[in-house]
């Protein structure tokens, strides 16, 4: 018989793991999502839905209640209500690893006592700390919160000395981090996984592109040497093999001008930069995930065909409902999630764009192009 699977979250990553986990019958039988918004997108491909916020306590534990086992599709859980329902299910990755990814400062506190590399930083308790700690870096310098902080929403460049106290304000009440800046020439990531009996497995070096601080596009493999990738993977490997629980994780890198990596963050999920996989790779990050939680062998991580993954997303000048998008072409792969209202870059769906065999990068990234212009969002009139 199958287990029970429950999700924190059913947005478009839910809705993926939810598709994944159908096509697995003999290991689950059923998935439980947990989701504030009516009918999300992993409700329409077939999860039941318990209708609460992500961090409603008596909605974790019914959902602990009715799974086998319990993952998420978001960081922003509430780790202690996790951990106190651990008894009732299998939770991966572990609530201790969410604890610690989901604050910024003692994430690379972590990385930093492994002896992987990441951008100098320091916490920041007082104005005096941030002057100092300026002095320490130069300018420019990030400083950033330390929790709930993503597409970039909670980071503020520091210019120059002028900033200080405008940047130092900008984060009252909140606890928060100053970070050297790395000159980097391109952001990629790895997806790794590593299933609950420690096997690991780590997908080929991305490229991401990114526009007003989200992801717009993933060039999979990255352009870049092997000897690059090669260490990218190196230090991907290391980082699954620190980190407690199991999943599969999204790690975010720069590669700098000087060609080190080091890494900007870690998701303790599947990750948008990985959805390439469902149709370049042997094995979708969405069922390695659910391989790796489940302590099956984990898929192959092969590259099959070179692929750049296009972020479809709200248009910046409208909120409602929009037209339904249409592409039929040969080697593209569209995916809606469902949303049915539009919200100024709010991740609507993606395509996959798939290379013929021998077709080189710079002929897919010339034929996106024209793709580009059939993926605007318009209001349904
Ligand atoms: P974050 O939300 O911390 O991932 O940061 C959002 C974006 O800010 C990243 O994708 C980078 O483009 C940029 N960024 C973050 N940290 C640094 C850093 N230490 N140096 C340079 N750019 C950074």
């Amino acid at each position: 018989m199958g287990k029970i699977l429950g999700i924190i979250g059913g947005g478009q990553l839910g809705m993926m793991l939810t598709e994944s986990a159908k096509k697995m019958p003999e290991h689950i039988s059923k998935i439980i999502v947990l989701d504030p918004t009516e009918n999300c997108p992993a409700a329409q491909v077939g999860a039941e839905q318990i209708v609460a916020d992500f961090k409603d306590e008596k909605a974790i534990q019914e959902l602990a209640e009715k799974s086998d086992i319990i993952t998420y599709e978001i960081e922003s859980g509430d780790s202690d209500v996790l951990k106190s329902v651990e008894s009732k299910a299998e939770i991966n990755p572990s609530p201790e690893t969410l604890k610690m990814i989901q604050d910024k400062f003692l994430q690379k506190t972590f990385l930093s006592e492994n002896k992987i590399p990441t951008p100098e930083f320091i916490k920041i308790g007082s104005l005096d700390d941030l002057q100092q700690g300026l002095k320490k870096f130069g300018y420019p310098s990030l400083l950033k919160a330390r929790r709930d902080a993503y597409d970039g929403r909670g980071n503020f460049k520091v210019d120059s000395p002028e900033d200080n106290q405008k940047a130092f304000d900008y984060f009252k009440g909140q606890n928060i981090m100053l970070e050297k800046f790395v000159p980097f020439k391109m952001e990629v990531s790895v997806i790794a996984a590593r299933n609950t009996k420690g096997q690991i497995k780590t997908y080929p070096l991305v490229e991401n592109i990114h526009e007003h601080n989200i992801l717009r596009e993933t060039i999979a493999p990255a352009r870049v040497s092997k000897e690059i990738s090669d260490k990218a993977e190196e230090i991907a490997k290391d980082v699954m093999t620190v980190l407690k629980g199991a999943g599969v994780f999204g790690i975010e890198m720069f590669v700098t001008t000087d060609d080190q990596i080091v890494i900007n963050e870690i998701a303790p999920r599947v990750h948008n930069s990985g959805h390439h996989t469902l149709q370049s790779s042997e094995t979708s990050q969405f069922e390695q995930h659910i391989r790796a939680i489940l302590g099956l062998e984990l898929g192959s991580v092969k590259l099959l065909h070179t692929t750049i993954m296009y972020n479809i997303l709200g248009s910046k000048d409208f909120q409602g409902e929009y037209h339904p998008l249409e592409i039929s072409e040969k080697n593209v792969f569209l995916k809606m999630y469902g949303k049915k209202i539009s919200k100024p870059l709010r991740k609507l769906g993606h395509l996959n764009l798939v290379a013929n065999q021998e077709e080189s990068i710079e002929n897919l990234i010339q034929k996106l192009t024209g793709l580009k212009e059939k993926t605007h969002i318009l209001a349904l009139k």
